[in-house]
């Protein structure tokens, strides 16, 4: 299927009508962020079934990681925006010093403007809609730019959204790359991004000419580092689960494993073990996998495969045709590696063998900083200093994965891996802005009026 593109002589008046909407206040009652909510709940409600379908036909998503990834957690989102907006729209009167008793000093919660949100593809429908629902319950108008690589998806999106949500303030736009670089050429008040490193920073090039804020979700090599004193069945289970979900193509998948040589031969003892369990003992015709988005990224994670020096120790096999590669474990792979060297991004995991886990903090710290980091130990005190001695986006300890599903931990990256942070509360603070306010009475003149010249000795306190 193919997507049909926004105009890019269209782009400069989608954005003034949304300036213009904004400009006139239309977006900022509580009421109306709270309506528009509602639609974009039934939205989701009246379609999941479409959705579900479009993200099977995007890349055979399982129905289950559909609900789980896609509409649940928006869902769940969105009512606690809902509930929350009294609460995070009012102002926030701040202490002040006894001189300025008499004034009223607050923070206003302002819409931040007219903004744009560039989705990726491995969850095509999230990924787009989490940062927009900040952004309506921050009171902004919008454009939501869908990944042109799930093509069922971003064609979903772009004839629901006229249908539920008010045309005069939200705009789905449909765009390749080029078509993107023509977006960013448009005035935006902040770029919400989530993709690649590589295209993140291009984005922030782009946002600079207009000094428009950014948020970059972005990528890297998230590692598990797994202890001798971990639980290594729950370890074996927990990585996997978290590097086959979405055939690997999610963004804080654990990237590879690093232990101690003991670690990994019991880890290869256990994973074909997890495998058979989850999915089976014929993988490829299991319902509970997905396929790799097209042949682009099915090429480039067999080149990776094939250039690795690691020991081919599961999986392996691949079907072009099919776009599937089976979920596959390379042991004691080199640290300088093909599978080393980027984001992998798919079901392929590579354990790097050590002395000890400082070693492996070494290892991680010689690298960029990752969006998520999994230490797995059974002692708190190794965990502790695993996390104190290391940096990434966020952690999980013992777990992967699970901390993007709670919205109360802000969730982005550091460095390469990433700038600014959403979900829960931290979406809505990310289009607001905080417009620091005082107000001042008449009636403390006196109080206040030895600020001016002449400075006599009898004005000056100190
Ligand atoms: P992609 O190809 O869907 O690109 C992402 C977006 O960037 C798309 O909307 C695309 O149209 C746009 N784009 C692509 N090239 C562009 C260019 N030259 N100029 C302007 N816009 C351009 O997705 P991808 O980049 O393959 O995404 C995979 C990456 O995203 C991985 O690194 C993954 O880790 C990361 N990711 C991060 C998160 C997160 O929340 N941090 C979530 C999902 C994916």
């Amino acid at each position: 299927m193919t997507l049909e593109y926004t105009n890019a002589e269209d782009l400069p008046e989608i954005v003034a009508d949304l300036r213009k909407t904004f400009s006139k206040n239309l977006t900022k009652p509580i009421a109306y962020r709270k309506q528009q909510l509602k639609q974009l709940y039934s939205l989701i409600e009246e379609n999941e079934e479409l959705i579900f379908d479009a993200v099977a036909k995007d890349f055979r998503k399982p129905r289950t990681e559909a609900w789980i990834g896609e509409t649940a957690l928006l869902k769940a989102d969105i009512i606690e925006f809902f509930n929350k907006l009294d609460e995070w729209t009012k102002p926030q009167i701040v202490e002040t010093s006894i001189a300025y008793k008499f004034n009223k000093c607050y923070i206003a919660k302002e819409p931040i403007g007219t903004v744009l949100i560039i989705g990726t593809w491995n969850y095509p429908v999230l990924l787009a809609l989490a940062p927009f629902v900040g952004a309506v319950a921050a009171g902004c108008t919008a454009i939501c730019k869908p990944s042109e690589v799930a093509t069922h998806s971003a064609k979903l999106l772009g004839e629901l959204f006229p249908k539920y949500l008010d045309h005069n303030a939200y705009r789905i736009v449909q765009a390749g790359p080029e078509g993107t670089v023509k977006l960013l050429e448009q005035k935006f008040d902040h770029i919400f991004y989530t993709g690649s490193t590589v295209v993140g920073k291009k984005i922030m090039e782009a946002a600079v000419k207009n000094l428009t804020p950014v948020t970059l979700e972005l990528g890297g090599k998230s590692p598990a580092i797994v202890a001798n004193d971990a639980n290594i069945l729950l370890a074996a289970k927990r990585i996997i689960w978290g590097k086959i979900y979405n055939c690997g193509q999610t963004c804080i998948a654990p990237d590879y494993i690093i232990c101690e040589k003991s670690v990994q031969t019991a880890l290869l003892e256990s994973i074909p073990k997890v495998l058979e369990e989850f999915l089976g003992d014929d993988i490829k015709q299991s319902k509970d996998y997905a396929r790799i988005v097209n042949h682009r990224h099915f090429d480039r994670l067999q080149k990776m495969l094939l250039s690795s020096k690691g020991k081919l120790s599961i999986g392996g096999d691949s079907d072009r045709n099919d776009f599937y590669i089976a979920p596959t474990v390379l042991a004691d792979v080199p640290k300088d590696d093909s599978l080393m060297q980027e984001e992998i991004f798919g079901p392929i995991l590579p354990i790097v063998v050590v002395d000890s886990i400082d070693e492996a903090i070494e290892f991680v710290n010689n690298r960029e900083i990752p969006l998520a980091l999994y230490p797995f130990t059974s002692s708190k005190k190794l965990a502790k200093h695993i996390l104190d001695n290391t940096q990434s986006g966020g952690a999980c300890v013992n777990d992967c994965i699970l901390h993007f599903a709670i919205p109360t931990l802000p969730f982005g990256g550091k460095g390469n891996s990433g700038m600014g942070n959403y979900h829960g509360k931290k979406s809505f603070d990310t289009f607001t802005h905080e417009r620091s306010t005082l107000e001042t009475p008449y009636y403390v003149e006196r109080l206040l009026g030895s600020r001016y010249p002449p400075y006599t000795n009898s004005k000056v306190w100190f």
